[in-house]
């Protein structure tokens, strides 16, 4: 980085992280006080214990990143403990300068003997991104206009496939109906789930923003839940699919063919015709280009996630090999997200700094990723409201470039 000012630039520009999962983003010591709590076993009860055996800065492969999961989600089952990791979620944020997040979570991977409704999980992780927003959007800074108010919305997200470590409840239910496909349960548990999060939207006025599909992209095409998404998309909520993050390019298009999406989470093999698998596409090349230039043109947003991917896709190496670099190039609407705080550990700024560090991105290259980010993301409130929010946002965005990068013309602020 050429000077310190693009470090406190990055810092303290506003932020948007349209792609952070809650049981991924918890703070280490809250997981160690919950899981004594809640007599949760963890390999060790120090932080530096579970960042040698769980929370690593680099991970081996993707089963090795996702272990972690299986001990924040243990601790999350109580609508107090949703409370809790959704508002520290939020400072958090609020914290590094982030005014807008889109939290997702699979509720399905919640529900447990003692809390077996979807809309109380929902509603408890509201509480607490709320109790958040409403302390900062009190403080005099806000209050007076020298800051902008900070806002959310919550992504519910159907499973691929039911773990059974993760989602204990859903696995036992595969097991006690032998004579049913097990595809046919997560389709139908994707279509329960979207009717709870409309239901919850009508009738509670909780900001759900957006659907969402994740876990293994593999034998688990979002075909199979398609219609879940329908319903989705008849109710007007927005549609966010994990597609490309370990699988080829057709997992993308079958994500905005069948799903409808809005938005993709990772789309990290785009342009790797070498990733396509379907026999039925004849010239790989010709595909990835079409669909790039497809996703561009109609301004479907990629939620990228750099440190997530170097982490489950080792063979990247290094962010210079990372298709960030290529998305901005080719001018797809791109934004910069942590995908697990914790799991990654890593922040927004964190993900800024990576990608500023390791390929040349020019003053209005950056601008544009950020502005992606609040022009993407699946606000709450009416379109004009969402307009005055990123009038707010690109105003405080552009006092603070004259302040801090006033020194740079248009090229490359590395
Ligand atoms: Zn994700």
């Amino acid at each position: 980085m050429k000077t310190k000012n693009v470090e406190y630039f990055l810092e303290k520009m506003p932020k948007t992280d349209l792609h952070v999962h809650l049981d991924g983003s918890l703070r280490l010591e809250t997981l160690i006080e919950l899981a004594k709590e809640y007599k949760v076993e963890l390999p060790s009860y120090t932080e530096a214990g579970l960042k040698e055996t769980v929370f690593k800065e680099s991970y081996r492969n993707l089963v090795e990143y996702l272990q972690g999961f299986s001990y924040t989600c243990a601790v999350l089952r109580t609508p107090e403990s949703l409370e809790r990791c959704a508002y520290e979620l939020a400072k958090d944020n609020i914290t590094e300068n982030v005014r807008y997040i889109e939290v997702r979570y699979a509720p399905q991977q919640h529900i447990c003997d003692a809390m077996p409704e979807l809309d109380v999980i929902i509603s408890s992780v509201d509480k607490g991104l709320k109790k958040a927003a409403e302390e900062h959007n009190r403080t005099e800074a806000v209050t007076s206009g020298h800051d902008i108010p900070f806002t959310y919305g919550i992504i519910v997200g159907a499973l691929r496939y039911f773990n059974r470590e993760l989602s204990p409840y859903y696995a036992g239910l595969i097991d006690s109906l032998p004579h049913l496909r097990r595809k046919d349960i997560f389709s139908c548990a994707s279509l329960e789930l979207a009717y709870a999060a409309v239901k919850i939207k009508r009738e509670k006025c909780i900001p759900v923003v957006g659907f969402d599909l994740c876990g293994a992209e593999s034998g688990f095409p979002a075909i199979g839940h398609s219609r879940a998404f329908k319903y989705i998309h008849r109710n007007f909520l927005g549609k966010t699919v994990h597609a490309g993050e370990a699988y080829g390019p057709e997992s993308m298009f079958q994500a905005i063919t069948e799903c409808h999406a809005n938005r993709l989470g990772h789309g990290t093999f785009l342009f790797d015709h070498n990733a396509v698998s379907d026999n039925q596409i004849k010239n790989p090349e010709e595909f990835c280009d079409s669909l790039a230039e497809y996703i561009a043109r109609r301004r479907i947003t990629i939620e990228s996630c750099p440190t997530s991917n170097l982490q489950t896709i080792p063979a990247i190496e290094n962010i210079k090999n990372h298709p960030i670099g290529k998305m901005i190039d080719k001018k797809l609407s791109v934004t910069l997200c942590t995908d697990n705080r914790l799991i990654s550990n890593t922040t927004v700024t964190e993900e800024y700094k990576k990608v500023i560090e390791g390929i040349n991105v020019s003053k209005k290259q950056l601008r544009d990723l950020v502005i992606a980010g609040v022009k993407g993301c699946f606000y709450h409130d009416t379109y004009a409201e969402h307009r005055a929010f990123v009038r707010l946002l690109i105003n405080r965005y552009v006092d603070l470039e004259k302040e801090y990068l006033n020194d740079f013309d248009n090229s490359d602020i590395v």
